[in-house]
């Protein structure tokens, strides 16, 4: 089983237009839908905004739904100048932009017997860049930091670069990167821009939430294809 994970509506939509849908489970205040595409059985879900959230419907995929495989599918804000508005990245790894516990010798981001970096699985990122090559389209492979908190100043974007050597900002991933590698279950994060991450982020982020989150749903089913 791939399950398919998204933070918002709006990210799955796209996805589920195409995939065959067969079922709809309600569990944990999620809904679960389980679907056919391409002879791969799949369950997907939009977990709703933040890293609790995510974690907690990626671990209901794991130990309910038996997922060997998750894949994650949304828009970012920018930090690497390079990314522009519906641009796509996959990260390399993820990391807790929010993580703090400096004050006991830490390095930013890291949690005792964790990690600060999750790594996502190599494979489906070299699927991602033969996709793309495919396709003709420009993928980008860097660090993306997550945390509770929607970015909108170039200063905390700065931090962010500087800290975590990140290439995006998001408010999920290494929520389900931690929950995977606890697992030990391959995790692929793909994300398009929506805004910068500076001042006036949130209305950028309006305006290209569905146009971002069609751009990466098209290519993560292009993906499945080959997985
Ligand atoms: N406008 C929405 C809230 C969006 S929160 C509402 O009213 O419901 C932003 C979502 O997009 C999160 O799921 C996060 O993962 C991603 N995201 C996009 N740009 C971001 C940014 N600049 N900072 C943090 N998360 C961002």
């Amino acid at each position: 089983m791939i399950g398919i994970l998204c933070a918002m509506r709006e990210e799955l939509e796209p996805i589920l237009k195409i995939v065959k849908l067969k079922d709809k489970i309600n569990y944990a205040n999620n809904i679960f839908y389980l679907a056919e595409f391409e002879n791969k059985n799949l369950v997907l879900a939009y977990s709703k905004i933040g890293k609790v959230n995510a974690a907690l419907t990626a671990t209901i995929m794991i130990e309910k739904f038996k997922v060997k495989k998750l894949l994650f599918s949304g828009v970012a804000g920018a930090i690497d100048k390079d990314l522009k508005i519906g641009d796509l990245i996959i990260a390399k790894e993820v990391a807790q932009h929010d993580v703090d516990l400096t004050v006991f010798g830490y390095s930013h981001g890291f949690i005792p017997e964790s990690e600060i970096f999750f790594q996502c699985d190599k494979m489906l990122n070299n699927i991602a860049f033969d996709v793309a090559k495919k396709l003709n389209i420009k993928l980008k492979e860097g660090i993306i930091a997550s945390g509770d908190q929607f970015i909108h100043s170039k200063e905390k974007k700065e931090w962010i670069k500087d800290v975590f050597g990140a290439s995006a900002i998001e408010m999920e991933g290494a929520a389900v990167g931690c929950v995977c590698w606890n697992y030990k279950i391959s995790f692929f994060m793909l994300r398009s821009i929506s805004d910068t991450a500076e001042e006036g982020a949130g209305v950028d982020f309006d305006e290209f939430l569905e146009e971002s989150s069609e751009v990466s749903a098209k290519f993560l089913v292009e993906m499945l294809k080959e997985i």
